[in-house]
């Protein structure tokens, strides 16, 4: 039997995502059929090469699930208040924020697709506000 999913997952490692994501993911029916890998930053480490080993982590392991798991399809997760970023703080505002993560988003989802023209590549900013309360934006 074939061990594949469909689904590569990359999110921040901040563990006040973690119910949110687990939830988002059972939602779309596809929780036990992703790999999930948390780096601190996420697509961050993709469009940044410091910290290297960050950097390399993130896409050696896209490498890997897809060679292990055959997946199609790959989500990055930014998401705001993220302490990769210098947290909310490091912003002028929630508009700068948001820009800052939708063009290292988008600039992520271009490297990746450039080194895997075959994967399906979405990306996601998840808002925490300062309420605690999380949504899931798309970003395309
Ligand atoms: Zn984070």
């Amino acid at each position: 039997m074939a061990h594949t999913c469909s689904t590569m997952v990359l999110h921040c490692m901040d563990f006040r995502l973690g119910s949110a994501i687990r939830n988002e993911l059972e939602t779309r029916g596809i929780l036990n059929d992703c790999d999930i890998v948390a780096i601190a930053g996420a697509g961050k480490t993709i469009v940044s090469a410091e910290p290297a080993s960050w950097h390399e982590a993130a896409l050696s392991h896209i490498e890997l699930s897809k060679k292990l798991h055959a997946i199609k399809k790959l989500i990055i997760m930014n998401h705001t208040d993220c302490g990769a970023y210098g947290g909310r703080g490091a912003f002028e505002d929630r508009e700068a924020e948001d820009a800052q993560h939708h063009a290292d988003l988008k600039a992520a989802a271009g490297i990746v697709k450039e080194a895997h023209v075959d994967l399906e590549v979405e990306t996601a900013l998840v808002q925490i506000d300062d309420d605690g309360s999380i949504r899931f934006e798309s970003v395309t």
